[in-house]
């Protein structure tokens, strides 16, 4: 006989305590991306992909500092543009995703960056998770943020079963309340970094292990899971 899946209900239960636990565990989570402003947010978002943010963290001074509008990025000299973000990877695409950027805020937002997730997305470089981490800390504007981390602990925890990150948003959001869904992407991202790994994930030094459906899917004997933990900072 095989066991009934949870209810809705149940999996709402089982969510939420798993984010009151997370809280707990995390109670700075915030994004690891320094900026100032949303445009900076912006820019450090998209150069965050393939990334880490240490590395984003260590290229963004200059970068602000040389371009501080949308237009002075629409106007910029790729080669010099490309130098300065070179340590990023991908960086030719990236400079046409940030030139690109700076012309479409300039010629359709007046040089603003769009409170708005149905504009952002219309933005070269921005995807939906660009644009919910952009709502989300720079406008607080809750947002659901699926990057790797998310999508994998999301799985894990039994909110999902699904790859596609737009439908892992969208199962997310009928489990934990929408004033919480920007604090609840940092705090899953942070426990991803630090504690569920994508292989080897430190079960047995993990604060949800009594919350996670997936416990013993990485070691649970305590001194070997202690030694995978990585304790961060990431930034
Ligand atoms: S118990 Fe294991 S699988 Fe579950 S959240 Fe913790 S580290 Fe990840």
């Amino acid at each position: 006989m095989t066991a009934e899946p949870p209810s809705h209900t149940a999996l709402v239960r089982r969510a939420r305590r798993i984010d009151r636990e997370l809280a707990l565990l995390y109670p700075d989570a915030h994004t690891e991306l320094n900026f100032a402003t949303p445009l900076e947010l912006l820019v450090a978002t998209i150069l965050s992909a393939q990334t880490t943010d240490k590395r984003v963290n260590m290229v963004t001074p200059i970068l602000f500092s040389r371009y501080p509008t949308a237009a002075d990025y629409a106007a910029a000299d790729r080669d010099e543009l490309e130098k300065i973000i070179q340590s990023t990877g991908f960086y030719h695409a990236k400079t046409n995703s940030l030139i690109g950027l700076g012309g479409a805020l300039c010629e359709r937002f007046g040089g603003e960056v769009p409170p708005r997730l149905r504009d952002l997305v219309t933005l070269p470089g921005v995807g939906r998770k660009t644009a919910n981490v952009v709502l989300g800390n720079a406008f607080g504007i809750p947002g659901i943020t699926v990057d790797t981390h998310f999508g994998r602990l999301a799985r894990r925890f039994g909110w999902t079963t699904s790859d596609d990150p737009e439908k892992v948003e969208a199962d997310v959001a009928t489990l934990i309340p929408r004033r919480d869904w920007t604090a609840l992407s940092h705090r899953v991202i942070w426990h991803g970094r630090r504690v569920c790994h994508a292989r080897r994930p430190a079960c047995g030094a993990c604060g949800l292990a009594r919350l996670c459906p997936s416990y013993g899917e990485g070691p649970t004997d305590p001194v070997v899971a202690a030694k995978l933990v990585k304790p961060g900072p990431f930034s």
